[in-house]
């Protein structure tokens, strides 16, 4: 467990969000800050209620003290209350107590909720972590380990700053609007960071004047960025010209798509493609729904070419170049929302496509293959795993190793879509 006298942070209550932390160094980036353990993990099946209120009995009264002096923040009208508080009575009837030690139903229901508000994407809740406040430009990173967690500066801090991670996964690169209507409805709050209440250029698209539609589409070489676009949220910085009440509404309704069929349960990868397509064609490269279908997209090819790769064979070499276009314009998009944010969003794909193009073994593909592991190289450099580490090395020098070496590697919280059931930090 992490000491709370940690030299790089300390615990302080705030006016604004309770419980806070914050540094009390100036850290460089990528430096380690703290690391953390994990309550018992709760299984994870579709009744997260019944998994928390087991994960619950399970902690020893140190770890219940800990968990319950967590913060919970559902509203007391939220329709999650009566929900919660069946499942627990449900529970308690399955697991009549036993001792002095089994949780009373009151205990559960408080657990539950607390739980509910600060679990993380592998359902995990930490002592210390899990008091970590939101930021859409955060100045840390959470990254899983096999005993708990442990927080990374994502750039260099000072002293006195606060500590702050994100919340919303692959979310993080979506619209003010979505990260906000994500946050009320998975973590009860409205964020106000500085990024929240600045002009968004997650949503912006090609100028209606500077280029203008053809049949309602963009002319291909402002869809693919072979030359330069002038991008717009609602007056074009170069023109001034004023985006059309048309083109505002064809591009909300088309954001409402792309995000219901990136959220729906079923993962529909024939009906993403054809979002992602109309999306490409009408909103461009730099729009974030384009770029999170595309994402999604890259890593269902990705699946795939690993599979390929496994049986060592190299992966169908038209699909594989697909993957290549699409990727490099996402990794092009998380870069101008968030500084390092490609690397951020899709490092295992970049090493997914710097094996692929290694694999293909022409000389050609090969050194555009250890341009890519450069790319992952950005990222995992400060915050990768050993494993992930040494793959990507000898992918940089040109080697492609075989699959065993990848196995293991654990999807991280940056690269991952919030959990389906429950979405977390
Ligand atoms: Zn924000
Ligand atoms: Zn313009």
């Amino acid at each position: 467990m992490a000491s709370t006298e940690s030299p790089n942070y300390v615990q302080k209550t705030t006016p604004k969000s309770g419980e806070s932390l914050f540094y009390t160094c100036s850290l460089p980036k990528a430096a380690l800050i703290f690391e953390d353990s994990s309550f018992p993990a709760p299984q994870v099946t579709d009744d997260w209620v019944a998994d928390y209120c087991e994960a619950y009995a399970e902690c020893n009264e140190e770890e219940r003290e800990l968990w319950n002096d967590l913060c919970c923040s559902i509203p007391p009208s939220h329709s999650l209350n009566p929900m919660i508080e069946t499942g627990c009575k449900e529970y308690i009837d399955s697991h009549p107590p036993t001792s002095e030690l089994s949780p009373t139903l009151q205990e559960l229901i408080n657990a539950v909720k607390i739980a509910r508000c600060n679990s993380f994407t592998s359902r995990n809740i930490h002592p210390v972590t899990s008091r970590v406040n939101h930021s859409c430009t955060p100045n840390a990173l959470y990254l899983p380990t096999p005993t708990g967690c442990s927080l990374r500066t994502l750039k260099p801090v000072q002293a006195g700053e606060e500590i702050t991670i994100s919340y919303l996964g692959i979310y993080l690169f979506a619209s003010n609007g979505l990260r906000n209507s994500i946050l009320l409805s998975e973590k009860f709050f409205t964020c106000q960071c500085p990024r929240c209440s600045s002009i968004p250029n997650e949503n912006s698209v090609p100028c209606e004047k500077c280029h203008p539609r053809i049949s309602g589409g963009l002319p291909e070489d402002v869809e693919f960025e072979d030359a330069p676009v002038n991008y717009t949220v609602a007056i074009c910085p170069k023109c001034n010209d004023v985006l059309s009440p048309a083109a505002t509404s064809l591009r909300q309704k088309l954001e409402e798509k792309s995000t219901a069929a990136l959220r729906s349960e079923e993962n529909d990868m024939d009906v993403i493609r054809e979002i992602h397509e109309v999306c490409s064609q009408v909103l461009g490269a730099k729009h974030y729904s384009t770029a999170l279908t595309g994402l999604t997209i890259v890593d269902s090819m990705c699946l795939e070419f690993n599979r390929v790769m496994i049986l060592g064979q190299a992966p169908e070499e038209l699909e594989l170049a697909e993957c290549v276009d699409t990727l490099t314009r996402i990794f092009q998009f998380a870069e101008g929302v968030i500084e390092g944010g490609g690397g951020m969003m899709c490092y295992s794909q970049c090493l997914t496509v710097a094996r692929g193009l290694g694999c293909l073994g022409d000389e050609k593909s090969v050194a555009f293959g250890k341009v890519w592991a450069e790319k992952a190289w950005k990222f995992l450099e400060g915050f990768g795993e050993e494993g992930e580490k040494k793959v990507c090395l000898k992918l940089m020098e040109g080697k492609v190793e075989h699959m065993e070496l990848l196995e293991g590697k654990g999807d991280r919280e940056t690269s991952e879509k919030p959990s389906k059931k429950m979405r977390k930090k």
